[in-house]
């Protein structure tokens, strides 16, 4: 279903014709979302959210002050009794609800998204948004089945039974490359579980997180349940995270961000929450469909220019394969064509800012010294020089200890590699400190079942790279973080367990006791 306001209209010029989206007009009324109104933020600072696609002003918007932070804390505080006590059959109708309403305004959704971010709008229309949504209707059902132990009589005296309770007010802090999809993830299992949350999206991006906040009201969830706060990170995120009516933290970014916010959060006893940095290996035996493999690493890499934790990064090919693969993988890259996100035919967005463009320009140039850049590595003029584009870039030949094998880059850059043994390419494809997701290319089931079990990551693929589904979990190994999203698994997080043990004999004296007095 499509926003009649929004709707592109036929045509192939059609699309571009159509203002993207009315950010000023949409948040006239402010960009932090509180107790189920928009309101502006206090800060004596503003922040301009740019299109990184043309470099022009989007929306200017009032920061978050502490102030704000501390009004959003108290309007989730004071929700928190009553959908802490709603039943779950109550939270999953409001959870349906709200999935009908973001599904309703998916075109909307979209084009916000890919305003403030630069992804083509066929990236939004066809994973973001859907995803989101589906996200949205999973947890609908989820909320009906918080699992755990039977009840059971584990003593002989006594009926003992466990109850999984909500935590309180949850302090969400995203970052910019999903913002949609980011929200979706700290929100839905938090509240699915009877949570209430204040959500800091990164001051880049607050578009989607606003209106995501603003569907879950339309949609009939209480005042205060889902609040979104817009500031910077050091004012609005860390007085947050440090909050002490805030009981947990959950927090989605870089890993240096995310030790200090796990400091603060630890000098306050909070339950924490970080799903951090990635540098997913892929890893192709030498049995592996050449050019699906190939395929597969242009996708997996170039996903969201590829911003992306889980983008392959770093592809290991078994030496009867390399060069091969590095000629089909850099051709393919060729085919790729960027340009204005919201034109039809366009594959490829900007990256999110000119500042993070430049970052990534920066990794490729140093490793010009030590490694070969096969294709791009060029940041493109003409049409494309007021935005922050950058060509497909594969590098080879890479030292495994140098900087760009091992640091996360976070732009449309592949490293490939050659290996020998399968035990080198297990061994290279675990040796950074990151462990967030890899796959495994072969058509060997015993190569493929050995990969999966030794490599260490929270998500290994085989002969496929990215793809998510809400049913199962998210998260990382070593320095990705710990903490699952989306599936089951979340709930681990967003509740806690409590032990519930009943005497059943009705007796004074009871047995155990003769071990601290008398003798019985
Ligand atoms: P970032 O760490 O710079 O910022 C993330 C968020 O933290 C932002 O909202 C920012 O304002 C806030 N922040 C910054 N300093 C803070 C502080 N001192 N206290 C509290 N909050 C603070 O990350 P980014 O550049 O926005 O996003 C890219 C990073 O996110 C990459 O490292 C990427 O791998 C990671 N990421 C991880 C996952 C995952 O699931 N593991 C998913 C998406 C992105």
């Amino acid at each position: 279903m499509q926003n009649p306001d929004t709707a592109p209209v036929d045509g192939s010029d059609g699309i571009t014709a159509l203002p993207a989206f009315p950010a000023q007009e949409r948040f006239a009324q402010g960009a932090q979302f509180i107790g189920g109104r928009y309101r502006h933020g206090t800060s004596a600072a503003t922040h301009t959210v740019v299109d990184p696609a043309t470099g022009r002003d989007v929306l200017t918007y009032a920061l978050a002050s502490t102030d704000d932070v501390d009004a959003a804390v108290a309007a989730a505080r004071a929700a928190f009794p009553g959908w802490a006590g709603a039943t779950p059959g109550e939270r999953s109708d409001a959870l349906h609800r709200f999935a009908a309403v973001l599904a309703d305004r998916a075109e909307d959704l979209a084009r916000a998204e890919s305003l403030q971010c630069g992804k083509p709008l066929k990236l939004t229309r066809e994973f973001d948004v859907p995803g989101t949504v589906d996200n949205t209707a999973f947890f609908a059902g989820a909320a009906r089945h918080l699992a755990g132990l039977s009840a059971g009589e584990y003593s002989g005296d006594h009926t003992s039974y466990v109850r999984r309770e909500p935590i309180g007010v949850v302090g969400s802090i995203a970052p910019w490359n999903y913002p949609l999809q980011m929200a979706a993830w700290k929100v839905l299992p938090a509240i699915a579980a009877g949570n209430t949350i204040v959500l800091k999206p990164a001051e880049l991006t607050p578009l989607t997180s606003l209106l995501f906040a603003e569907a879950a009201t339309a949609a009939g969830i209480p005042d205060g349940v889902v609040n979104v706060v817009t500031g910077t990170g050091r004012e609005a995120g860390e007085h947050l995270v440090g909050h002490p009516d805030v009981a947990m933290t959950s927090f989605t970014g870089s890993t240096a961000v995310g030790r200090r916010v796990a400091e603060v959060a630890t000098a306050s006893v909070k339950r924490l929450h970080l799903e951090l940095g990635g540098k997913a290996p892929f890893v192709v035996f030498d049995d592996a469909d050449l050019e699906a493999a190939a395929q597969g690493a242009v996708a997996g890499s170039l996903i969201n220019t590829g911003q992306d934790c889980t983008a392959a990064t770093r592809a290991y090919v078994q030496r009867p394969l390399y060069e091969a693969f590095v000629a089909r993988t850099a051709a393919l890259m060729e085919t790729v064509r960027l340009g204005d996100p919201f034109a039809p035919g366009t594959d490829l967005g900007p990256l999110v800012s000119a500042a993070q463009r430049d970052r990534v320009a920066g990794f490729v140039d140093r490793a010009r010294a030590y490694a070969r850049v096969v294709t791009g590595g060029e940041i493109p003029g003409g049409e494309h020089s007021n935005g922050a584009y950058y060509r497909p870039t594969l590098v080879a030949d890479a030292p495994q200890d140098s900087e760009i094998v091992q640091a996360e880059i976070f732009g449309p850059v592949l490293v490939v590699l050659p290996f020998d043994t399968d035990d080198d390419g297990l061994r290279l494809a675990n040796d950074t400190p990151y462990g967030l997701a890899a796959s495994a290319w072969t058509r060997d089931v015993y190569r493929a079942n050995r990969a999966t079990r030794e490599i260490r990551a929270g998500c290994v693929w085989v002969n496929d790279h990215i793809p998510i589904i809400s049913e199962m979990p998210h998260g990382g190994f070593g320095q990705s973080g710990f903490g699952k999203d989306m599936s089951a698994y979340s709930f681990e997080e967003y509740t806690q367990i409590k032990h519930v043990m009943f005497d059943n004999t009705a007796v004074a004296a009871k047995d155990w006791h003769r071990t601290v007095f008398g003798d019985r």
